[in-house]
């Protein structure tokens, strides 16, 4: 047998490494035309070669980590030696991959370096000397395209040949100042520096790398002493350490790229016409919207609602249920057997469930904006919007994330700089409607304001709303206050997206989504069945009418707090406690609760529970927005504990979502209930109205921070 490998993929982000981990792994991982898809590393086996392992790395610009991201590879590459680095470089952008190109030559590890997108090179017509780049890099290079699979058994073959002959890179020099700088560096015999890394260790403390002078902890004379190397070399160039070097590079790769490269001259390409219009600063943001509605409008009003309808009402409703209860009552089953199987499985599985067709259809548009490259310009669109309010276009793309599954949306905070930037968007990313609220979104708007079409898309941009004004309210505070970093992103060309790509990335959701309703919906079923049918009556405990159920009973207790809401009835607060574990169980109470004791015809769910308990409007909305804003499901939450900053942060966090969704609930019951004249003139009318003027005091005060810097816009007006 052949000794093990493990390979390590490494590249900017967008250079097509997942693209590459997938043809040589033929693994399923998501391809997305954007950055910060990859936020963990991920491992595979080479096909038909199960010695070789390969790990696919996040995205990274330079080995001086700014996000949690890059710091996952920098960690895996400096700590975890690989046998080998496959640096996968975009070809179509030569100069900026190299960059780091110079940084990884100097790990000590061996590197191969595979020129990808040579498909799109040709197509250009430009010219890389792959012979000479090769020599000049003193590694090997293969050209390679990820994405028509082509030269990748000579990458493979190059990849092993170079692992097992393991000799030493040849490095490029800086400056001969600057080398001697680095050899009195290595004089100061530093300890815990892994011998074979001293180079790179060198060259990392010379450009005061935080992360590693903490890493090593410097005694107080060695750190002297390498804080006057770093002086005098700074003087001697009258810059900062850290530029000298950034500087050396760039000049290094100017004069590998010369003889080596020629770039054609470039005809402004269909990718630019396009983005003329669709970032245009005018009509950016509504074209945006507009998409936006209409997928919306598709999925729960159009195309969705037809197939949805069929599901919910025949094939559930006519069907199944119907007939199991007849079937189960036939053949002599006891009525609570019926009850549960009627009232709570099938009536609360059936809700999310018959929503299949309609997240089917957001996520394949979703995986369609994200694969053609247009979400990477809506994270420069939104950027250009939140920087004003001193927030990241990068919250944004966590938000976008969000509206798939809270979970990679909170994981999806990695990609930002700041830490406080990074902690506020994982509290406010999950008020983002994520796939499991849509189908409470769809069964609440169905009968709100007569079901006109345009409430769904409403309550989709009041999130966007809410969330950017709470990230808003929250960065004027002394705990999040400070600039954000720069938004740097390669924007990718427009690409037909691939179709094969997105259906499968389509069919995963919804196969997770199905399996979610299978397990933890299923468990919720039985629980809120169970506690929603039993119960005490004179004394005794068996199945009792439900308004005398353990859940009557609990949610009784504490409706009291939602009586401001309009919604403090135990119905609606059970439905509210089940969303805590997993948001679908929102719809599915409701349809259990309206169903519980209607065994012989199944009843639709959620209009009946509708017509009982949102006596208005705006009590559902009310309710609906609560459920929205709260703390998010079970999953996220946990996420969000490990992710966060700090224990006391998660708490604070916790407190924070429900506090605002009871905020918000209370100023559209009071306020816009009153004006809509559904509520009379109360006490709670003042508060509510105190809230609002809180709310809007605290949105407009005058800010901590100085204006925020603009932002550097890769090439993008
Ligand atoms: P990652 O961020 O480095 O993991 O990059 P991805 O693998 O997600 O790829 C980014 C985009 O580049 C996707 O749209 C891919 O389809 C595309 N892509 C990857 N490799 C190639 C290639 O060789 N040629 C072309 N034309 N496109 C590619
Ligand atoms: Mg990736």
């Amino acid at each position: 047998m052949k000794g093990k490998i493990t390979i390590a993929l490494a590249g900017n982000p967008n250079s097509g490494k997942t693209t590459l981990f997938n043809a040589l792994t033929g693994s399923n991982q998501f391809v997305g035309n954007w950055p910060g898809v990859t936020v963990e590393k991920k491992e595979g086996k080479i096909r038909g070669r199960d010695y070789i392992t390969v790990q696919d790395l996040p995205g990274i610009y330079s080995l001086s980590p700014y996000t949690a991201e890059e710091v996952i590879t920098r960690n895996y590459l400096v700590h975890e030696s690989p046998d080998l680095i496959i640096n996968i470089v975009d070809g179509s952008n030569l100069e900026r991959n190299l960059y780091l190109t110079t940084q990884l030559l100097e790990l000590n590890i061996p590197v191969v370096v595979a020129l990808n997108f040579m498909d799109a090179v040709n197509k250009n017509g430009d010219k890389i000397n792959i012979k000479a780049l090769a020599q000049k890099l003193h590694c090997p290079v293969v050209g390679i395209s990820a994405l028509k699979k082509e030269g990748l058994e000579e990458l493979i073959r190059l990849s092993v040949e170079t692992a097992k002959k393991n000799t030493q890179q040849a490095l490029f020099s800086f400056e001969q100042k600057i080398e001697q700088a680095l050899s009195y560096i290595q004089n100061i015999k530093i300890p815990n520096i892994p011998k074979e890394k001293s180079r790179w260790y060198s060259i990392k403390l010379l450009e005061k790398d935080e992360k590693i002078m903490e890493e090593l902890s410097l005694s107080g004379d060695k750190k002297e002493m390498l804080w006057n190397i770093i002086k005098d070399i700074e003087k001697t160039y009258d810059d900062e350490a850290e530029s000298i070097i950034t500087d050396e590079r760039y000049t290094h790769i100017a004069k590998i790229l010369e003889g080596s490269y020629k770039r054609a001259n470039r005809q402004e390409t269909v990718s630019d016409k396009i983005d003329k219009v669709l970032t245009n600063r005018w009509l950016a943001l509504p074209i945006f919207a507009g998409i936006m509605t209409l997928m919306y409008y598709i999925a729960i009003y159009g195309l969705g609602t037809i197939v949805t309808d069929w599901t919910n009402e025949t094939l559930f409703g006519e069907y199944i249920i119907a007939n199991t209860v007849e079937v189960m009552t036939n053949a002599g089953a006891a009525p609570w057997l019926v009850s549960l199987v009627s009232d709570g499985i099938l009536a609360g599985v059936a809700a999310p469930l018959g929503f299949v067709p309609q997240m089917a259809l957001v996520f394949l548009f979703l995986a369609l904006l994200q694969g053609s490259g247009y979400m990477a310009r809506v994270a420069f669109i939104m950027d250009r919007l939140f920087r004003r309010f001193g927030l990241s276009g990068k919250s944004f793309l966590s938000f976008f994330v969000s509206s798939g599954c809270g979970v990679p949306g909170i994981m999806a905070t990695r990609t930002i700089e700041n830490r406080r930037d990074r902690d506020m968007t994982m509290i406010t990313t999950t008020a983002i409607p994520c796939s499991a609220k849509l189908p409470v979104i769809a069964m609440i708007s169905a009968f709100t304001m007569g079901g006109a079409w345009w409430v769904a898309p409403l309550v989709y941009f009041t999130s966007i709303a809410v969330a950017i004004m709470a990230s808003v309210i929250m960065k004027k505070t002394k705990l999040f206050s400070g600039e954000p970093a720069p938004f740097v992103m390669e924007l990718p060309e427009y690409r037909l997206p691939n179709l094969q790509g997105v259906l499968r990335e389509t069919w995963i959701k919804i196969s997770a989504y199905i399996k979610r309703a299978g397990t933890i919906i299923f468990a919720m079923c039985v629980l809120m069945w169970f506690l929603g049918s039993f119960g005490f009556q004179d004394g005794q405990f068996g199945m009792v009418e439900s308004s005398d159920s353990f859940l009557a009973i609990i949610g009784g207790a504490i409706s009291f707090i939602f009586i401001p809401l309009g919604f403090g009835n135990w119905q609606a607060v059970a439905a509210t406690f089940a969303g805590f574990t997993a948001k679908e169980a929102i719809g599915t109470t409701m349809n259990i609760l309206a169903g519980l004791g209607e065994v012989d015809g199944f009843v639709e769910g959620g209009r009946l529970f509708y017509l009982s308990f949102f006596p208005t409007n705006m009590v559902a909305m009310s309710f609906l927005m609560f459920n929205l804003f709260n703390t998010p499901c079970l999953a996220a939450v946990s996420v969000l504990y490990r992710e966060i900053s700090s224990k006391k942060l998660f708490w604070f966090a916790i407190l924070l979502q429900n506090l605002g969704a009871y905020a918000i609930s209370l100023v559209i019951y009071q306020l816009i209930g009153l004006a809509l004249g559904e509520v009379g003139f109360s006490i709670m009318t003042v508060v509510a109205a105190a809230v609002l003027l809180l709310i809007l005091y605290m949105l407009f005060r005058k800010e901590r921070t100085p204006q925020a810097r603009p932002a550097l816009y890769g090439g993008v007006n």
